[in-house]
């Protein structure tokens, strides 16, 4: 059975639209999510690098009713992959803090899953056991090695990164793979 690993951030969930929300409060900005295109937000924004973590624990610890799913049915989704054969994993690298309340927001959207890996420090996705990671952010799939397979979701900050295997929704995984 082959093990499908997907992201949590951004790839089921679209935590950027609330890290936005939050982001244009603090601020009194007017930024769409869209403006995001470069995978370093300081390098687009003028903010620090401690408030974006900041932001994104303070989302996970208080607004994560707020976050809505990257796209309808991922629920539906991950089941049918899970029915096709797939071992699905949820691989996601954050702080401790948010870990009860991501797992109630995967039980929230009913989304399928055989495990669930929360990566605290900062040994590379790549090295995880998988045998198909789908992820938003290129760093995490630069250091994938064949047989394994790196899928990219796109986000307006992955569109300049070029690589071969990418997708726009999940629902195309069954098509891919
Ligand atoms: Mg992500």
């Amino acid at each position: 059975m082959k093990t499908l690993a997907i992201d949590l951030d951004s790839v089921l969930a679209d935590t950027m639209l609330i890290w936005i929300q939050e982001y244009n409060k603090r601020k009194k900005a007017d930024i769409l999510k869209s403006d995001i295109v470069s995978w370093d937000i300081s390098q687009v924004l003028d903010i620090a690098v401690e408030e974006i973590s900041q932001i994104f624990t303070d989302i996970w610890q208080r607004h994560w009713r707020k976050i809505p799913p990257t796209e309808p049915n991922i629920g539906v989704t991950t089941k049918k992959l899970h029915e096709r054969g797939f071992r699905i994993s949820i691989l996601t690298k954050r702080f401790r803090p948010s870990v009860v309340n991501v797992a109630k927001w995967l039980d929230l959207y009913e989304v399928y899953s055989d495990d669930l890996l929360f990566i605290y420090d900062d040994r590379p996705k790549a090295e995880y056991p998988f045998d198909i990671l789908v992820d938003d952010a290129p760093v995490n799939l630069m250091n994938i090695k064949q047989p394994k397979l790196g899928i990219l979701y796109s986000q307006p900050w992955n569109m300049d990164f070029i690589w071969a295997t990418r997708i726009d929704k999940l629902s195309q995984l069954n098509l891919l793979i």
